[in-house]
């Protein structure tokens, strides 16, 4: 492709709400950076990988938005307190946020392990500053005769008041009233869609309440989102990611919420991803058909290799977990260290190859042209695959000289940023040594000897070692380098 002529177009998503590809359009991206909020782990157990999919995707998003030169703000909450981490508390008979504390630490140390990139701010719901949020927009809400506190002294966000509820998941209301039982649990709602904002306190909650002014209790999960995104992220946020599970009730919920509240558009980009299947079905805690991160480490995978097996896919497209994968995965990753280590070895050889030294440097720039159509990663990754095809046949055929090398590895340096895929061992070599080893096979070939030793020297204290080949010299790591 000839750069010159090439037109880089805004990133381009799917966005839930209109059901169409639309244009990146974030709101005053020169003044403030994209506000992104990404639904968290719950924690009363820890993370499955399918949960990790969901993580990943949102991490592959934000690395491509900040390569196209974007700067992104992201939250991503840690829900610690709804039905299931009350009731796992209970059973174990520790305090809420004793239970809670010991899934948050697994969460953090499995979306190290994957390489997930930190969000700005984990905010937690059982943080006093989201609770006074969360309270103060009901308060709003039922001022509004948004919502209302039934018999049972919760209150409920009455759907029937806000006529685009329903539009996210693209659902009819009515069909709703018509086919929907009510619970006998549910009895004193107006509506059998009206959801719960905050759940009075029973029995069965033990010591986890807060006052409100509609007495003791806690909140509803979906207020703990809108509140935390509000506070964090204003009234108006750009992009809002989750799994397809989070549409509906929970996203639908979210923006009756914030839009009852505020009366302003609440998310702009609504980009949710498939799930991950274990034998055609969702992987889920509740199907016990599940994989934690320790699981897939223990049968002798790599983070690195669960996070590749985990990326590959397009985001919208389900994906199987299988065993064979992550076989797949190990050799993919092997192709491009061995690519890597060959490109390195060229880029460290000072002869010029037979040709291609006008070629320097033209590296292509396919694979975030095809990350901003909708972040097709199968094609960016098809892409790499297919240049590494090339450039292995390029240095087979001594077609490669170092400078291309070089380049090479600058652009895997750029789409590196993104995939964050190296094997931890892999050192890039620095330029000071390299500028030190041409220097030195230019003395060799003045047979300046005293010279190329001194050089040889000052190499092997930076850490490299220079061997002379018949190919030329070639640098690696000098042994108990750091
Ligand atoms: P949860 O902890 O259940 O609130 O889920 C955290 C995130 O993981 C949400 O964005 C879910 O949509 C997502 N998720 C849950 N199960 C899967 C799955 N099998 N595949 C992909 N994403 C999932
Ligand atoms: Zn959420």
């Amino acid at each position: 492709m000839n750069r010159r002529y090439h037109i880089v177009m805004p990133p381009r998503f799917f966005n839930t709400y209109s059901r169409e590809i639309e244009e990146l359009e974030p709101r005053d991206p020169a003044a403030r950076p994209i506000r992104m909020y990404t639904c968290g782990p719950t924690v009363y157990s820890r993370a499955h990988i399918g949960n990790f999919r969901a993580y990943i995707f949102e991490d592959l998003l934000q690395r491509h938005l900040e390569l196209r030169g974007y700067k992104v703000h992201r939250v991503m909450n840690i829900t610690d307190v709804e039905d299931k981490t009350i009731r796992g508390a209970g059973e174990a008979d520790v305090p809420l946020q004793k239970f809670t504390e010991q899934f948050k630490a697994a969460f953090f140390e499995d979306a190290h392990t994957l390489r997930i990139k930190r969000a700005d701010e984990y905010p937690a719901a059982t943080d006093h500053r989201y609770i006074d949020r969360m309270t103060e927009m009901i308060g709003v809400l039922i001022s509004k005769g948004l919502a209302y506190q039934a018999d049972d002294k919760s209150v409920y966000f009455r759907i029937n008041k806000f006529p685009d509820y329903g539009k996210l998941a693209h659902f009819d209301l009515t069909q709703l009233q018509s086919t929907g039982r009510v619970k006998h649990d549910e009895y004193d709602k107006e509506h059998i869609g009206d959801f719960a904002l905050w759940k009075a306190w029973d029995e069965a909650d033990g010591e986890v309440k807060w006052d409100s002014p509609w007495g003791q209790g806690r909140p509803g999960w979906h207020i703990e989102c809108s509140a935390m995104s509000m506070a964090l992220l204003g009234d108006q946020i750009d992009i809002h990611c989750g799994g397809v599970d989070n549409i509906f009730p929970h996203h639908e919920a979210e923006i009756a919420q914030s839009e009852g509240v505020t009366g302003k558009k609440f998310v702009r980009y609504w980009l949710h991803c498939a799930h991950l299947l274990v034998d055609g079905q969702k992987m889920a805690k509740s199907l016990g058909n599940f994989y934690t991160v320790p699981d897939v480490l223990a049968r002798g995978y790599t983070g690195r290799e669960l996070r590749y097996a985990l990326l590959r896919v397009h985001y919208r497209v389900p994906l199987n977990f299988t065993w064979e994968g992550m076989n797949e995965a190990h050799e993919s990753l092997g192709r491009i260290d061995e690519w890597l280590a060959r490109l390195r070895e060229c880029s460290a050889s000072v002869r010029l190859a037979r040709s291609h030294a006008g070629q320097a440097r033209s590296v292509p720039y396919t694979f975030e042209d095809a990350l901003d159509d909708d972040l097709n990663i199968s094609a960016a990754l098809g892409f790499l695959f297919e240049s590494i095809r090339e450039t292995n046949r390029a240095m087979d055929q001594n077609e490669m000289d170092a400078a291309s090398a070089n380049a090479w590895l600058e652009w895997w340096k750029r789409i590196n940023t993104v995939l964050d895929l190296e094997a931890e061992t892999d050192v890039a070599i620095p330029d000071q040594v390299t500028l030190l080893a041409q220097q030195r096979e230019n003395a060799r070939r003045e047979k300046n000897w005293k010279r190329s030793d001194e050089l040889r020297e000052q190499i092997s204290a930076l850490g490299w070692e220079v061997r002379d080949t018949k190919d030329g010299p070639k640098l690696t790591r000098g042994a108990g380098s750091a």
